[in-house]
């Protein structure tokens, strides 16, 4: 059974000059309980978004998101919850690690009197390796580590009872020393509750280790998706092997981005003008013919049905 279901999400952003950015441009994609779907794309691609729309903070200009169970909208913010990049700006510092985590807690009337609302909260921090849970929850957020309040962020998303996850690189303003430990409590916690997990990240590693599959992102749109090893090892797109080439990836991928990708234009170069129409990459891309004019259609990579790409170098003659 299907948690989320999203069909053809396209937001738009006014851009301040005038005219409009579309950010997300008609993704659809779906999440399923106990499984981890990585969205992959580099800064600006509208990872961010994204989640922002599924969080309702924007509002789309097309699509349908639908949440299982979520049809009401204070029953949706349970379902659906959220850990940010920054763990600095996401706990008040006024309050208290108890503070964060009774509140969802009360507002979503998860306890039932003080001495069950104590438990829970104790227990959401036990959960989250935060011990002895009892002392934790006196600190206030300038007295933790980065690690300890994305634990706590974690706990709070928790104690809804979430059914959905969605985790915007979470572990990309932390020490590279606990990135792992982070993600594994992510991956635990996935496992034990059964959520669907979101995982928006740069890093290509971490997705294919974490992730049973990967989108990836290229200026608002998927230009590859499929199960994370065929995505990562046999990328098809010109994008994501871009992206493979420059990972750190010490299996799969060792020493400095190949010459191909190094030699290719830079974001900021790209001429955008001629781009409304067509393959959004053909400025970028190496391998740029007439045909990309045409916006490609999402084809088959390898006889898999399950990995597909949006480039016409996979169409059959
Ligand atoms: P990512 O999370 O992949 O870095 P974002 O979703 O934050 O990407 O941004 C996607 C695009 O939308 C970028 O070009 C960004 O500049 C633009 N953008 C993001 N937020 C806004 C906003 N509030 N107003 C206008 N443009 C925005
Ligand atoms: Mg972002």
């Amino acid at each position: 059974m299907t948690a989320l279901a999203v069909h053809h999400l396209t937001v738009e952003y006014r851009r301040h000059g005038g005219g409009r950015l579309r950010a997300v441009d008609d993704l659809s994609f779906e999440l399923e309980p106990g499984e981890t779907l990585a969205l992959v794309g580099e800064s600006g691609s509208g990872k961010s978004t994204v989640v922002r729309a599924l969080s309702r903070f924007v509002k789309p200009q097309q699509g349908r998101i639908e949440l299982d169970g979520g049809r009401n909208p204070h029953e949706y913010r349970r379902r659906l919850q959220l850990v940010f990049q920054d763990p600095f700006a996401s706990l008040n510092p006024m309050h208290t690690v108890r503070h964060h985590v009774a509140r969802p807690l009360k507002r979503h009337r998860r306890a039932q009197g003080r001495q069950d609302l104590e438990t829970r909260i104790l227990d959401l921090l036990t959960s989250v390796n935060l011990t002895p849970a009892d002392e934790v929850a006196r600190k206030y957020p300038h007295e933790l580590s980065g690690g300890q309040r994305q634990r706590v962020a974690i706990a709070r998303a928790l104690a809804t009872e979430p059914r959905v996850l969605l985790a915007d690189e979470p572990v990309s303003m932390l020490d590279v020393s606990i990135r792992l430990e982070i993600l594994n409590l992510l991956d635990r916690l996935k496992r034990e509750r059964d959520l669907a997990l979101l995982y928006v990240t740069h890093d290509l590693a971490t997705a294919r280790h974490f992730a049973k599959d990967i989108m990836v992102l290229y200026r608002g749109e998927v230009v590859e998706r499929g199960p994370s090893d065929a995505v990562i090892l046999d990328p098809a797109h010109p994008y994501t092997r871009i992206l493979a080439d420059a990972a750190p990836d010490p299996q799969a991928r060792r020493g400095a981005p190949t010459t191909a990708s190094r030699a290719l234009p830079r974001p900021a170069e790209r001429r955008e003008a001629s781009l409304d129409t067509g393959c959004k990459f053909r400025a970028r891309c190496p391998f740029a013919m007439a045909k990309c004019a045409e916006h490609p259609p999402a084809l088959p990579v390898g006889g898999d049905p399950r990995h597909t790409a949006r480039c016409w170098l996979l169409a059959p003659e």
